[in-house]
């Protein structure tokens, strides 16, 4: 080789692989450092009632701004995270931090909070949501957890029973990009879930024609089938809003309504938006 040049992997014998690796790919190396380092934050999306366009939740979205890459996108990051095992310790922080930034929003909103198959798996899951929500104050029913439906493929049996524990605790469960995994569908006779999100693919895919739409309006009926509701997500155009409402989806989200936020700004977005009617009717006015 070139004098000074960096030696193959090959002549510099084992161990210089992983040493390249990282070289190539610092996110793996740096993952387990984010949490530490104060590198991660959650921005907060808006989720609209599809009959009134008011704000009923928000999906927490996890963060990372890398100190020379700058943002990550969580795609890129999550799986990583999965494969070191880095996961569990972010995804504590992710429902810590959640369930504490919710509690102190105004009104009764629900946040939603994305968890990784490797967490549903832990058997001491449920009472890690359960410590959560107990430091934060946060009503167990203003809190929703989105699975895919991957969670299922290993252990289901724990998975099962992890779910049950926390819906007993008040806690919801919402089945996330629901229409793109590959499991059975035999599984939502389990009745488990609260809620299906439809992936914003098919969204998208609605201008294309047809098929689209069927599978949209075929979603919407298995899931109303099983007392499950729809949120769309990937709302990006009006004409999506006005069919997904047609369709009978309870609720909306996309850039439409609103980009994921930091949390100071969607607090501000509620403060603004005042009580909704329905809670306005039940709680008496303090002045005026
Ligand atoms: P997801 O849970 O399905 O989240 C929705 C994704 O769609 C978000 O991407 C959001 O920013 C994006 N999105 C929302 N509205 C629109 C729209 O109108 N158009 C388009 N093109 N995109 C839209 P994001 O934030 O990059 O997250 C990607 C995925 O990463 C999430 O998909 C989720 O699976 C995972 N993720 C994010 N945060 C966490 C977390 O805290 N824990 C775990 N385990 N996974 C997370
Ligand atoms: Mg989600
Ligand atoms: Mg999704
Ligand atoms: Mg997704």
């Amino acid at each position: 080789p070139i004098p000074g040049s960096e030696p193959s992997a090959a002549e510099a014998g084992p161990g210089a692989r992983t040493i390249r690796s990282h070289l190539e790919d610092p996110r793996a190396a740096d993952v387990q450092a984010a949490l530490a380092g104060g590198e991660l934050s959650l921005a907060y999306q808006p989720i609209v009632s599809a009959a009134t366009g008011a704000i009923s939740g928000c999906e927490a979205l996890l963060r990372w701004n890398h100190p020379i890459l700058g943002p990550v996108p969580p795609a890129s990051f999550v799986p990583l995270a999965e494969t070191t095992g880095a996961i569990t310790p972010i995804g504590a922080w992710v429902l810590d931090t959640a369930c504490r930034q919710a509690a102190a929003w105004p009104g009764t909103g629900r946040v939603s909070v994305n968890v990784s198959p490797i967490q549903m798996q832990e058997p001491g899951f449920p009472a890690r949501v359960a410590a959560a929500l107990g430091a934060s104050g946060l009503a167990t029913d203003r809190l929703e957890l989105e699975l895919t439906e991957s969670v299922l493929m290993r252990d289901p049996a724990a998975v099962l029973r992890n779910i049950r524990t926390l819906r007993a605790l008040g806690v919801s469960i919402a089945l996330d990009d629901f229409g793109t995994g590959f499991s059975s569908l035999g599984y939502l006779q389990q009745l488990v879930f609260d809620r299906i999100k439809i992936d914003r693919s098919f969204i998208g895919a609605l201008n294309g024609g047809g098929t689209s739409r069927f599978l949209i309006r075929t979603m919407h009926d298995i899931a109303h089938h099983f007392g499950m509701a729809v949120t769309a997500e990937g709302i990006e155009t009006e004409d999506e809003a006005r069919t997904l409402r047609e369709l009978g989806s309870a609720e909306l989200q996309g850039f439409l309504f609103g980009p994921p936020l930091p949390g100071d700004a969607v607090a501000s977005l509620l403060r603004e938006q005042g009580p909704r009617r329905d809670e306005a009717a039940r709680q008496p006015r303090s002045s005026g």
